[in-house]
């Protein structure tokens, strides 16, 4: 089949046919050969540099040439996701880096200062390695995550990349190369020992990095054993991935495009449940003929794909953005599932904004959306005891409140129970709140004190 999408520019009706266009990504090193940048100013560029050189950077050409509109920038939402910023670290830590790169200070000392720089930045946020690494015959399942009940997470080595890292990334420091922070397995078999022997268990979660990253035959080892009969309790297999919009190729043009879509329909055919978690964080990243293309061919091979992505400040901090993503994903058949709280790590700094502000977003949006758009559940955080909730604020017995509630939990049986935290206009994540009516802890936090 040909495809003739790769160069349409920004009006997905203008097909304009050139040859297909291979894979080509830019790291720290190639910035300067990104040639969109080349109009901008020496300091704006060395910006970016002193940035990519602590935050990980990574971009491949289809976001430049085709999702970033540089007649933005740099307000421009897809430039704010994929490159680097001054405001995304302190002014102290910027000017160390700044005068390290000014002063042509050896390899190792840029690798030091970088290094110290992060980490002040909460590389590990909420103890993840600790807390949710499964154990089997006293042994850990490294690369594997077992937190809510029916749900495992799995992060296959080979997907541990993307196709452009996104700026605000919670997974930042899995990129750059610090082995301790990374956790990934190849080891197919203890997986799939384990959710043998694990009926509660109903959901597989492929998740990254990007699993997409990965070639159809690997993904196959991974994939194709749900197919046997002692896992037909795994009726649910989902794949997180931003590949959707940052590379919406792999499922219409690449080389083995077509061979993931029969995988995927295999396992549709078979009954599985085959969702495809796509973040997308704009609706600018829905706009370009060949994602649209990449949706049609999934849903025709039965796949179900909804849609996730934190509210970020210079992304999408904006209920109009927010419910123009929503309806278009509706019309597109993407389904809206969570949205997700900026976690406290990396450069959260840069795009944090309160709960309430988030709160306040989200209700807005909602109200803009019919209800096919309300099936998004936020604004969400995924914290240690488990992904919390802002429902609302409230007066109850003369005191301002926020209702919040657990959508999963680490025990499950705090899940969807009602809690209230005093009302705080600057809180911008669950350890800044305090417990309402002059309680000392939240009705759960004795418990997960004992589980950790
Ligand atoms: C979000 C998440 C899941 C999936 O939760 P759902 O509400 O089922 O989407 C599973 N495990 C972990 C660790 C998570 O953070
Ligand atoms: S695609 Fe996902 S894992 Fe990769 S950088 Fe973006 S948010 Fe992080």
């Amino acid at each position: 089949m040909q495809y003739t999408l790769n160069r349409a520019g920004r009006t997905p009706t203008e097909h304009d046919v050139v040859p297909l266009r291979p894979f080509t990504v830019y790291t720290e090193r190639q910035l300067d050969r990104i040639e969109a940048l080349q109009g901008l100013p020496d300091e704006q560029i060395f910006a970016m540099r002193v940035v990519a050189h602590v935050l990980p950077f990574r971009v491949n050409r289809y976001v430049i040439d085709e999702l970033i509109d540089w007649s933005n920038i740099p307000d421009d939402p897809v430039f704010q996701l994929t490159f680097p910023q001054p405001g995304m670290l302190s002014p102290e830590d910027f000017q160390r880096m700044a005068q390290a790169l000014g002063n042509n200070a050896s390899r190792e000392q840029i690798r030091d200062v970088a290094t110290s720089i992060r980490a002040g930045l909460n590389p590990q946020p909420d103890g993840q390695r600790l807390l949710n690494i499964p154990r089997m015959d006293g042994e850990n399942l490294e690369g594997m995550q077992h937190k809510y009940e029916h749900t495992v997470l799995f992060f296959p080595s080979q997907g541990q990349t993307c196709h452009s890292y996104c700026t605000f990334c919670f997974r930042w420091a899995q990129f750059i190369g610090s082995k301790e922070l990374r956790f990934s397995s190849s080891e197919t078999s203890k997986l799939f020992s384990y959710l043998r022997r694990h009926s509660e268990v109903t959901d597989l979660l492929v998740t990254g990095g990007d699993p997409m990253v990965m070639r159809t035959n690997h993904l196959k080892d991974y994939l194709q054993p749900l197919l046997t009969p002692e896992l037909a309790h795994i009726t649910s297999l989902r794949i997180g991935t931003k590949s959707l919009t940052f590379w919406p190729h792999r499922y219409v043009t690449d080389d083995d495009a077509d061979e993931l879509l029969r995988l995927f329909e295999r396992l549709v055919k078979a009954g599985k449940h085959v969702a495809l978690m796509a973040h997308i964080n704009h609706w600018q990243e829905l706009d370009t003929p060949m994602v649209r293309e990449a949706v049609r061919r999934l849903r025709s091979a039965g796949v179900i794909i909804r849609s996730q992505a934190p509210v970020l400040a210079h992304i999408n901090d904006d209920a109009g953005v927010w419910s123009r993503l929503w309806k278009t994903q509706v019309g597109l058949g993407i389904q809206p599932y969570y949205m997700f709280v900026e976690r406290d790590t990396g450069a959260r700094r840069y795009f944090q904004i309160p709960l309430l502000r988030a709160y306040e977003i989200y209700r807005d949006a909602i109200r803009q959306v019919s209800g096919l758009a309300r099936t998004a559940r936020g604004p969400s955080m995924s914290a240690a005891p488990g992904k919390v909730e802002v429902q609302g604020i409230a007066e109850v017995a003369g005191e301002k409140v926020f209702v919040l509630r657990f959508l999963q939990a680490r025990n499950n049986e705090w899940t969807h129970r009602p809690f209230f935290a005093r009302f705080d206009p600057e809180a911008t994540w669950l350890d800044q709140l305090r417990p309402a009516f002059g309680e000392e802890r939240f009705f759960f936090q004795d418990e997960h004190d004992r589980m950790s």
